[in-house]
C-alpha cells in the first residue's frame, strides 16, 4: 500500500496528554481525553491492517476537509481503480444494540449513529467531488476494530466491518487488480490540498501555566524525574537514562507547544524544568540548539 498521509496525534490529543501529565482534569476532561486516546489507537489498529494492502492501492489518513463551508473528518481513504473507498473507523468497546434508527450502549444510553455520521460524511466527500469535477464511485465501510465490541440487532444491509471480518476485508481488496496511475495520484493531492490542519470550530481546553506543575517527564513511563546525575536523567519509576540537554530540550518544545506566546528565556525553561538547578547549564544548551535574540537578561531563544 502506498500511503499518501501518515496519522499523528491531534493537537487536542498531544495537549491532553500533557495536561493530564501536569495537572488533575476534571472528570469531564478525562472522559475527552480517554475518548480521543481510544480513537486514535483504533485508527493506529486500523492502520495496521491497511499496511498489508498491495501497491496497487493508495491510502490518506485522517484528512479533515470542508464542503458548503461545513467541515467533515475522515477517517482513511483508500484509492483503486474508479473507486475510493471510505473508512469511518470505531473502536467501540462492549456491547451495543440497534433499535429502528438509533444505537444504544447496553446500559440503554443512546449514542451518537455512526452510520449516520459515515453516511453524512460520505454525501459530503460526494458534493466535494463534484466540486472538483472528480469522477469516482464511493464505496463507504463502517469498521469496527475492538474484539471486545458486540452490536445486537445488527442489520446486515449496512455496510459494517466487525473485528473478525477485517482479515476477509484486506484479502478481498488485495484481489484487486488495477494499478495505480497518475489519476489517482492526482486525486490524492487534490485531498492534501484540501486538507485543513486545523478545524476552525476546535475547542481547547482552558489550562494556565501557573495550574501546571513542572518538571522534567521521563519519555518512557510519564513520571517526572527526579534525579541528575552525572549529565545524565535518571527515572526512578523505571530506570530509563537520558541525556540531560535531551530532557531540557524535550521539555522546551513542550513548554512552546502548550504556550506558544511565551518567551523561551532561560529563567523561563529553568522554572519549567523545575529538577535542573543550573541556569548556566540551561543557558548552554539554548545556546547550542536555538537562535538568542537580544542581549542580558533581555535575551530569549526561538
Ligand atoms: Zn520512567
Amino acid at each position: 500500500m502506498k500511503n499518501q498521509k501518515e496519522r499523528y496525534e491531534s493537537n487536542d490529543l498531544r495537549i491532553y496528554q500533557r495536561l493530564n501529565d501536569r495537572s488533575r482534569l476534571s472528570d469531564e476532561d478525562l472522559a475527552y481525553f480517554s475518548y480521543l486516546e481510544k480513537g486514535f489507537k483504533g485508527e493506529k489498529k486500523f492502520d495496521e491492517w491497511t499496511s498489508k494492502l498491495s501497491d496497487n492501492w493508495l491510502f490518506l489518513n485522517d484528512l479533515l476537509l470542508e464542503c458548503n463551508k461545513s467541515e467533515f473528518q475522515i477517517d482513511s481513504i483508500g484509492i483503486n481503480g474508479e473507486t475510493i473507498y471510505l473508512f469511518e473507523v470505531k473502536n467501540f468497546e462492549g456491547d451495543y444494540y440497534i433499535e429502528g434508527d438509533q444505537w444504544y450502549k447496553t446500559s440503554k444510553t443512546e449514542i451518537k449513529n455512526p452510520y449516520e455520521q459515515l453516511n453524512r460524511t460520505e454525501s459530503m466527500l460526494r458534493k466535494l467531488l463534484n466540486e472538483h469535477k472528480i469522477n469516482f464511485k464511493i464505496k463507504p465501510h463502517l469498521v469496527f476494530v475492538n474484539y471486545d465490541f458486540f452490536l445486537y440487532n445488527a442489520p446486515m444491509n449496512l455496510p459494517i466491518i466487525f473485528p473478525s471480518q477485517l482479515n476477509r476485508l484486506i484479502n478481498e481488496l488485495n484481489l484487486q487488480r488495477f494499478k495505480l496511475n497518475v489519476n489517482h495520484f492526482h486525486l490524492a493531492e487534490v485531498f492534501l490540498s484540501l486538507h485543513k490542519s486545523e478545524s476552525k470550530y476546535k475547542q481547547f481546553p482552558n489550562y494556565q501555566y501557573e495550574q501546571l506543575l513542572k518538571g522534567i517527564i521521563c519519555i518512557n513511563c510519564n513520571t517526572y524525574i527526579t534525579e541528575v546525575k552525572k549529565g545524565k536523567l535518571v527515572c526512578q519509576a523505571c530506570g530509563y537514562i537520558e541525556d540531560l540537554s535531551n530532557g531540557i530540550l524535550r521539555s522546551v518544545e513542550e513548554l512552546k507547544f502548550l504556550f506558544p506566546n511565551r518567551k523561551i528565556t532561560t529563567n523561563a525553561v529553568y522554572e519549567w524544568c523545575g529538577i535542573y538547578k543550573s541556569k548556566k547549564g540551561i543557558w548552554k544548551v539554548l545556546r547550542e540548539n536555538f537562535t538568542k535574540n537580544g542581549h542580558g537578561k533581555y535575551s530569549y531563544f526561538d
